[in-house]
């Protein structure tokens, strides 16, 4: 049987940052990934904006990994070359009545420590973007955009220049923990056993499902998991914006907002959409929610432009109605397990965030 330091499950963005990050901490790492290639799961299907950090409560990992990740996504991409751009977003209140509520972001976002936020009136946000309609918006510099697939081959190609393997096609099956390590069965083409000092949960939409199966884990450890899907639509043609627009967020996510990618190339989304298992699919019916909410800041947006473009789902640890539950990164000292890290509802902003939850994880690891 192989014999491994660790054991990634999952090569998304996590996944890869905690690879990348424990390899150049001189550790031997195996990421043991399902699918054919890396990132073709929640990390290719989001907005790819880097967050500022604003939304989220004060002191939880939501917000002091978002902050933190932000500024060493910002120097990783500009070391590594990975296509980004600091473009800015104002986050608008489309109605008098949505005033309070964006000037509560704008204070939490301030007690985040996103110091440069600027509480604007709705003719400066014209004057910055003359085809918005709000009332009154915060400009936030720091908000960007990434090219989230170059980032994971850039974290893929760093953990194995430090001697990580990524392999891909295996599908952990089932894990036994030892007392002392961790004995790790895959599936597909070519089943193996693997024994590891350490594990690493980091397999998105199916964490929790794994930590259940999990022989020496208490299951009562695992929080239950309900699928958000988000929907985006595409708009044909260019649209007179050069900065992110977000509207109010709701219970489940940050509103329908306009995202833009590298190209300068628009979509809108993520909506919720509560499911009760995996798809992908995006009803074209949803399109007429999206003008609807679309028009409340961009009143020119033209009958017909929408496409349905694709849907990406969030692992939630909070249902409908209930309040947003923080990201859970859970280690020895929460569930008793000697070397493992499960990593559970690491959904918006995790994509900002996985350089900061790689540092995280790596400090709670331990390997004796
Ligand atoms: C609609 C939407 C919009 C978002 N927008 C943003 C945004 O703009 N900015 C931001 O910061 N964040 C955003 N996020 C959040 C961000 O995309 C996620 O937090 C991040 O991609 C999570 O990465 P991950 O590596 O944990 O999970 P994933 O990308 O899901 O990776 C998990 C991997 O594990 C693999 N796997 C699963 N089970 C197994 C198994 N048994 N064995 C082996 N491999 C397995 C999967 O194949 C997958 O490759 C958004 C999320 C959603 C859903």
């Amino acid at each position: 049987m192989d014999q491994i330091e660790c054991a990634v499950i999952g090569a998304g963005v996590v996944g890869l940052a905690v690879a990348r990050t424990l390899a150049a901490r001189g550790r031997e790492v195996i990421v043991l990934e399902a699918a054919e290639a890396i990132g073709t799961s929640t990390s290719s299907r989001n907005s790819e904006v880097i967050h500022a950090g604003l939304y989220y409560p004060r002191g939880s990992l939501k917000a002091t990994l978002c902050v933190r990740g932000r500024e060493m996504l910002y120097d990783y991409c500009a070391s590594r070359n990975v296509a980004h751009a600091r473009c800015g977003k104002l986050l608008v209140a489309t109605a008098p009545n949505q005033i309070p509520q964006l000037e509560a972001i704008l204070a939490r976002g301030k007690e985040n420590g996103v110091f440069d936020l600027t509480r604007i009136s709705g003719s400066e946000a014209l004057a910055l973007e003359p085809a918005l309609e709000c009332a009154a918006a915060v400009y936030s510099p720091q908000t960007g955009i990434v090219d989230s697939h170059q980032l994971m081959l850039a974290l893929q190609g760093d953990a194995e220049r430090d001697g990580a393997v990524i392999a891909l096609k295996s599908p952990v099956e089932s894990i036994d923990a030892l007392g002392k390590g961790f004995v790790i069965r895959t599936g597909g083409d070519a089943p193996i056993d693997i024994r590891a000092t350490c594990v690493i949960n980091s397999a998105g939409l199916y964490a929790t499902q794994l930590a259940r199966r999990m022989r020496g884990l208490d299951a009562r450890h695992v929080p239950p998991l309900y699928l958000a899907r988000g929907n985006y639509f595409s708009v044909s043609g260019r649209v007179p914006f050069s900065r992110l627009i977000y509207p109010m967020p709701n219970d489940a996510g940050l509103g329908v907002h306009l995202t833009l990618d590298l190209g300068g190339q628009a979509r809108f989304g993520p909506d919720v959409e509560w499911i009760d298992a995996i798809d992908y699919d995006v009803d074209p019916r949803r399109a007429d929610a999206f003008y609807a909410q679309i028009r409340s800041y961009w009143p020119a947006l033209p009958d017909g432009s929408l496409q349905p473009a694709y849907a990406g789902i969030r692992p939630k640890l909070s249902g409908p109605g209930e309040s947003a539950a923080d990201f859970m990164i859970q280690g020895a000292a929460s569930h008793g397990v000697r070397g493992l890290v499960n990593l559970f509802g690491i959904e918006s902003p995790g994509l900002t965030a996985s350089l900061a939850i790689a540092q995280r994880v790596c400090e709670m690891v331990s390997f004796d």
